[in-house]
């Protein structure tokens, strides 16, 4: 059991190490010690995280007749997030220790009287509101205090209204955001999995009441069919009925997609029957033109946390062996995630005529057509493949002195480390057909 744990300890520090090695995530303010919960994106981080982004909207959106994107302030009067229950209820249970005086969430430690660091007395447990204050604008009385949003979805239903008025959408329809979310989290931990300030990618689904069953099941579908697109183990992800003691305050129904992480079996990503409790408290309805009454539809809601996402992927992902001379890690992202498609590659950086191949003939129109095409001619070609393997790229380019006489590369696959050798002409549709 403790080898176990070891184990899985090592592989969170190794992806931890990959990731700042390899330019993917930083720790947040690290010159300065650090922010907690906080993460500084990298140029591959940021980009397999665009990529993430883009594959959802590509799916939920862009693929859609039904679905309207939103893109709302993160700052937004306090009466949203008093009229949503977030001022009264988005709280957590935290215990301090009136010894060494760390906080804890109550419901995260097992022993609830004694400080698992110093072995102090814990104190009673007291509800702690999740949600960052500020004060906008010059003022300093209580009706300039606003909040970071600790979720995207009330920007979705404060523009319900705008939404309908502007596009006439008939039931069921949904909106689509993708969007920042701050939340005070007492501990934050594991890496991106918890953390203060972290990306949600969130719908609200609306339908008719009597529906709700059936879009529910359906979405669960969705959820699925888009976790396997994106390339994580599905192997590790399990789905949990959450308890109606355990569920947040809007919520009639909660399924939690779990994952297994290294570091146990928790939520990836969630889906929620938030029935009419948002609509309703914010005053807003739906005139039903089919039935000719008012009404205010009940919302299903699929949300999806970017950071975790990441994780999740990065996980399953890394993989180790002993292929070639030694062994090597790499991330077994799939093409359409991976931050690099392919890196380019002269055999030797000092020969000009190499150079100037690879460069016109290979790199400009391959980095024209697909964007994420690097360039590396850093080390000797053993170096940059490990580096192109650690960072996932699928595929290694490498342009030698048989190129010149017969417009042919090699061609190196990540996964199999086998070299096949291809036309120059044949360099894109080949790729494609991968992809
Ligand atoms: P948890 O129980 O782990 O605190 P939650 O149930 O409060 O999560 P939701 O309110 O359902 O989370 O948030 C929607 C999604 O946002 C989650 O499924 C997760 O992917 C992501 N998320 C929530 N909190 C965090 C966080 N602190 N850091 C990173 N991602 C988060």
């Amino acid at each position: 059991m403790k080898n176990e744990t070891k184990k899985e300890n090592d592989l969170m520090e190794k992806i931890v190490s990959l990731c700042k090695r390899r330019g993917f995530v930083f720790q947040g303010s690290e010159i300065y010690g650090g922010l907690g919960g906080t993460f500084d994106w990298g140029h591959f981080g940021l980009a397999l995280k665009n990529n993430i982004k883009q594959s959802w909207w590509k799916k939920f959106v862009d693929s859609r007749r039904d679905m309207y994107g939103v893109d709302a302030a993160i700052l937004m009067r306090q009466e949203v997030w008093q009229a949503s229950g977030h001022v009264a209820g988005f709280a957590d249970p935290m215990v301090e220790c009136e010894k060494c005086k760390k906080r804890f969430r109550a419901d995260q430690i097992e022993d609830k009287k004694k400080c698992a660091d110093c072995g102090g007395k814990l104190s009673e447990a007291r509800q702690f509101n999740m949600m960052f204050q500020t004060k906008v604008g010059a003022s300093d009385d209580s009706s300039a205090v606003s909040y970071l949003r600790p979720e995207t979805a009330q920007g979705m239903f404060v523009n319900f209204k705008n939404t309908v008025d502007a596009f006439h959408p008939k039931l069921p329809f949904g909106m689509a955001q993708i969007g920042k979310a701050f939340r005070n989290e007492i501990t934050p931990r594991d890496f991106l999995f918890r953390q203060r300030e972290f990306e949600q990618m969130e719908i609200e689904y609306f339908v008719r009441p009597a529906d709700w069953e059936k879009y529910f099941e359906y979405w669960k579908g969705e959820m699925l069919s888009w976790m396997e697109e994106v390339g994580l183990d599905m192997s590790k992800v399990h789905e949990l009925e959450i308890a109606k003691e355990d569920r947040a305050h809007y919520s009639s129904r909660t399924v939690d997609f779990e994952f297994d992480y290294s570091f146990g079996k928790k939520e990836l990503f969630g889906l929620a029957y938030r029935t009419d409790f948002d609509l309703k408290n914010h005053g807003l309805e739906y005139i039903d033109e089919e039935e000719k009454i008012k009404m205010i539809p009940h919302v299903i809601e699929p949300t999806f946390g970017v950071d975790r996402a990441v994780l999740a992927l990065l996980l399953s992902a890394y993989t180790e062996d002993e292929k070639g001379d030694e062994p090597r890690s790499y991330l077994k992202f799939k093409p359409n995630i991976a931050p690099v498609i392919c890196a380019v590659s002269p055999l030797l950086k000092n020969k000009p005529e190499l150079v100037e191949y690879a460069n016109t003939k290979v790199f400009a129109p391959l980095k024209a057509e697909f964007g994420r095409v690097a360039w590396d001619d850093n080390g000797n070609i053993g170096k940059r493949y490990r580096r192109q393997d650690e960072i996932g790229t699928p595929w290694c380019i490498v342009v030698d002195f048989d190129t010149l006489n017969d417009d042919t590369v090699t061609v190196r696959d990540r996964d199999t480390g086998e070299q096949a050798r291809i036309k120059v002409v044949d360099l894109q549709n080949y790729i494609k057909g991968k992809i």
